[in-house]
């Protein structure tokens, strides 16, 4: 979400180029032949020795150094490699050479060759790792210091105005501006002091602009870093920048004090092998430190944001320290519809556009995403000379941030626009025939981003569960693209294989950790895929099973896709028509919208969306965070 790091990259890249040509320099001169040295072949060498023209000769296991006279009289140093010749003494006393045999010390010059690189390899880490770090290189004194960024009272312009979609969240804040505004006022009133604010949802949410708009609210100064900033090569860097962010705050109290990716520093101690990672569970614990040490009443809030709450070392949320838990989803339709009118007021639009429907045909996008939604479409219609951003744009600007940019450009052969015509609609024919699917948006052979034609899917409004029959039609659509390749082509490419990852994906969970297999039974068992990163934690949670139920597991995966397989080829088959219908129009129109599906399938249209239950937003100050579900997003084919 965020580019505060971009500066240091570039610094990085800029060095590593600068010590790549150092080293490539160095490395030229030190193996550079000396400038006046020959190399003779041994037949020319022994040459020179019976005419009695070398002189000053080293004899060495390996290689003959010395000088030979050349036809103007000058010395010329030269070198030979030495080959088995017993009888070249002889020569050379014959010829009065004067020689001088030299032992085998090429180990020493192994030795400093090696000494060279480490030195080399050294001088390199500390460039690109250590150096960049140390305050942008001003002096070694700021080795320590935080990175974190100040933003000034007077100039926090973020306000709760700015952040939509979240209410409750805001409600829950209310609290905390209060208390920053007036702090004795608020104590004396009873409230109870808060300390530490977990903010958690998925990326792109909004906490890191709730946190400012809190400060902004209250109008205190707002330290911001990343946890990841902490976690340093050197055992104690962290601790020390901790240490320092609370003094710069204290300095300048009252304030708010955010730690973007808390989970980076905060994950569970002693999860690896060995005690894990010494580094993090310094800072980790310098942390806790400073949350114990400061009393709310300096005038102080540490707000503090995850994606993975139930990762956090308990130590971290238990009372008196992150102990106030609030919750910012997803947004839903309402708060999607006023988040892009939070954003449309930076741009101009046309009237006919309408943001309710922009919010319905969004479901699952984060604010971030639709942010990013209208900064495209504005970008778009500027491209275009437009004096106003239209339908078309934001049609467009959605489809960017579902896919990534078209790439009309791209040439295709007509036979591989067959098969990827084909390979689609066969995903379309699936989904719009299984019975638990989500509705087909569209349909398109227009290369966009990484996909050379995709289906288009948007979930109903809301969806947080998903049913096993939802799973497995899901496998089906997936394997529907190569079915169709078989089906029409009788061979199958390598553009499937993107689908059969997910389809494969899509049963090992649905079996492993949904237990929805009646096979296997309901046992949720590691997968491997939850990004646990310590090792210990990995391997001895790889090993809770036995191989015989790892095979049958196999077998079951295997089963499902088999199954899946053979049932999208039925619904196919079925429909060939049909089918060849679609692919005929996709080829000639290069985008299918959903109506016309409908059409040459013959269906009644899909349901529209219904502004169903929302899941109800939970923020409990006792009971640990669980991530938030997250709402289904739309999906691509
Ligand atoms: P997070 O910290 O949860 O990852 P950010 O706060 O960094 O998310 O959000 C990134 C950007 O997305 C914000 O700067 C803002 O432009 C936009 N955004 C995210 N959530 C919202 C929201 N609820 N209301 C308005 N804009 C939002
Ligand atoms: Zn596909």
């Amino acid at each position: 979400m965020n580019n505060k790091n971009n500066n240091r990259r570039i610094i990085s890249v800029q060095q590593i180029l600068m010590w790549v040509v150092i080293f490539a320099v160095a490395v030229f001169l030190f193996n550079r032949p000396g400038s006046q040295t020959q190399t003779l072949d041994y037949s020319d060498f022994k040459h020179k020795v019976a005419e009695g023209r070398v002189a000053d000769l080293t004899v060495a296991p390996g290689v003959i150094t010395g000088t030979f006279q050349d036809a103007d009289g000058k010395n010329i140093h030269f070198k030979t490699v030495r080959m088995e010749d017993p009888d070249l003494v002889k020569e050379l006393s014959a010829q009065n050479i004067t020689y001088k045999a030299q032992a085998d010390n090429s180990w020493i010059g192994n030795i400093l060759f090696n000494v060279l690189w480490i030195v080399v390899l050294i001088g390199l880490w500390w460039f690109v790792f250590i150096r960049p770090q140390r305050g942008d290189g001003k002096s070694a004194m700021n080795f320590a210091r935080s990175k974190a960024k100040m933003q000034d009272p007077s100039k926090q312009t973020i306000t709760f105005k700015d952040v939509a979609g979240v209410e409750e969240a805001k409600e829950e804040l209310q609290d905390v501006i209060k208390f920053l505004k007036n702090p004795k006022k608020f104590q004396k009133l009873g409230g109870k002091l808060p300390k530490g604010v977990l903010l958690y949802g998925a990326p792109g949410t909004g906490k890191t602009l709730l946190a400012k708009a809190v400060a902004g609210e209250a109008g205190v100064a707002f330290f911001s870093a990343s946890a990841s900033e902490f976690v340093e090569m050197f055992v104690g860097v962290g601790a020390a920048r901790v240490r320092d962010l609370f003094e710069q705050a204290k300095k300048n109290s009252p304030a708010i004090i955010f730690i973007d990716e808390l989970d980076a520093v905060g994950r569970r101690r002693f999860a690896g092998i060995g005690g894990g990672h010494d580094e993090r569970e310094q800072t980790l614990n310098q942390l806790l430190i400073e949350l114990d040490g400061f009393e709310s009443k300096q005038g102080i809030i540490l707000m503090a944001s995850t994606n993975r709450p139930d990762v956090l070392d308990p130590a971290l949320i238990r009372p008196g320290r992150f102990d106030r838990h609030v919750a910012v989803p997803a947004p839903d339709l309402k708060g999607r519809e006023e988040i892009l009118k939070v954003h449309a007021k930076k741009v101009k639009l046309a009237p006919e556009v309408n943001l309710a429907t922009v919010a319905k045909g969004t479901p699952g996008f984060v604010g971030a995403d639709l942010a990013n939604v209208i900064n495209e479409a504005a970008i778009l219609a500027a491209r275009a000379d437009k004096d106003a951003v239209d339908n078309a744009d934001m049609d467009e600007a959605v489809e960017r941030v579902i896919a990534g940019p078209q790439k009309k450009s791209r040439i295709i052969s007509e036979k591989e626009k067959k098969i990827i015509a084909a390979h689609e609609v066969g995903h379309t024919v699936v989904a719009r025939l299984t019975n638990h699917s989500d509705p087909v948006h569209k349909v398109t052979i227009i290369p966009r981003g990484q996909a050379l034609g995709y289906t288009l899917q948007l979930p109903l409004e809301d969806k947080f569960l998903t049913s096993k029959s939802e799973i497995l039609d899901k496998i089906c659509i997936l394997l529907a693209g190569r079915v169709s390749e078989e089906v029409v082509f009788g061979e199958i490419t390598s553009g499937a294989s993107d689908d059969l990852n997910k389809a494969t994906a899509y049963a090992r969970k649905m079996i492993m950790e949904l237990g929805m297999s009646d096979k296997i039974g309901p046992i949720a068992l590691p997968n491997g895929e939850d990004g646990e990163v310590f090792l210990g934690r990995d391997l001895s949670r790889h090993r809770q099973y036995s191989e015989e139920l790892a095979r049958r597991i196999d077998q079951e995966i295997s089963d499902t896709l088999q199954a899946a397989y053979a049932r999208a080829k039925e619904i196919i088959e079925s429909h060939r028509v049909q089918f060849d219908t679609l692919v005929a129009r996709l080829l000639e129109k290069e985008v299918v919208e959903a109506a016309e599906i409908d059409e040459i399938l013959g269906l009644a249209p899909q349901k529209e969306e219904t502004d169903g239950e929302h899941a109800p937003q939970k923020s409990d100050g006792d009971v640990p965070p669980q991530p938030e579900p997250a709402p289904r997003q739309a999906e691509l084919f």
